[in-house]
């Protein structure tokens, strides 16, 4: 998978370079191309910006450098082109398997007020927010996103880590983990992981998820086979 990131900050994203996407990277398990918005504006000054029609605050990213580079690092228009964005939809975990499917994405990331309209109409598929909040730029959200999405291509995650049973996986949040040593601060690993008895670790673990996810994330659970 190839993943295309414009930007007018393509520093942000040395945070790739570590941890087991970092490795990922390294190993070309994926590839991420860094693009610099500014590099195709046609303003003598590089210039991106500019103030809104209708007056307002702050300044919207205009529609020329954007169209050109979006339409340069995906001529054919084969790749999902998404645009980080407040009023996207949610990010989850079953639009990130599907991204995971892809074999190239296009993250649009606006700063400022955001982007001109018309890029959305012209160039965009899809349009993703990582939460009900406003951050200065969609980097923060692109990186989440490039995080999410790697961990779900192969062999990225090393045989000790699996998504398989984590959180939202099931439709459910993870039961507890434990590890070294038996008792800390007074306070013991439940029994039953001890035992040895795996029919018993599983039916505890699926418990202890049906819990958590009751108490913190009902909604996850409204649905479900039988809960209907
Ligand atoms: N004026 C916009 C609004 O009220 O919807 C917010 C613009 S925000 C300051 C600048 C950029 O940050 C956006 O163009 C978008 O790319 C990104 N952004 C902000 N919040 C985001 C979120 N929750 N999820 C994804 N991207 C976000």
């Amino acid at each position: 998978m190839k993943i295309s990131v414009l930007t007018i900050f393509p520093e942000m994203y040395a945070a790739l370079n570590s941890s087991v996407i970092g490795k990922a990277l390294e190993k070309e398990l994926f590839s991420v191309e860094v693009h610099n918005i500014r590099d195709y504006s046609l303003n003598k000054h590089k210039k991106c910006d500019d103030y809104p029609f209708g007056g307002g605050a702050g300044m919207v990213m205009t529609p020329q450098p954007l169209h050109d580079a979006i339409n340069a690092v995906d001529p054919g228009h084969e790749a999902v082109r998404i645009y980080l964005s407040p009023k996207g939809e949610t990010l989850n975990q079953k639009i990130v398997t599907e991204l995971a499917r892809e074999d190239h994405i296009v993250l649009i990331n606006g700063s400022y007020e955001g982007i001109d309209e018309r890029v959305i109409e012209l160039d965009v598929d899809r349009e993703i927010s990582i939460g009900d909040y406003v951050l200065t730029s969609g980097d923060i959200a692109s990186l989440v996103v490039i995080n999410a999405v790697a961990r779900y291509i192969p062999d990225v995650l090393g045989s000790e880590q699996s998504t398989e049973e984590e959180s939202f996986s099931a439709g459910m949040l993870e039961y507890p983990q434990y590890t070294r040593p038996q008792e800390f601060m007074g306070l013991r690993v439940p029994e039953v992981l001890l035992s040895g008895n795996h029919a018993e670790i599983a039916e505890w673990r699926r418990q202890e998820s049906l819990r958590i996810t009751a108490e913190r994330r009902p909604d996850l659970l409204y649905g479900r086979d039988g809960d209907k």
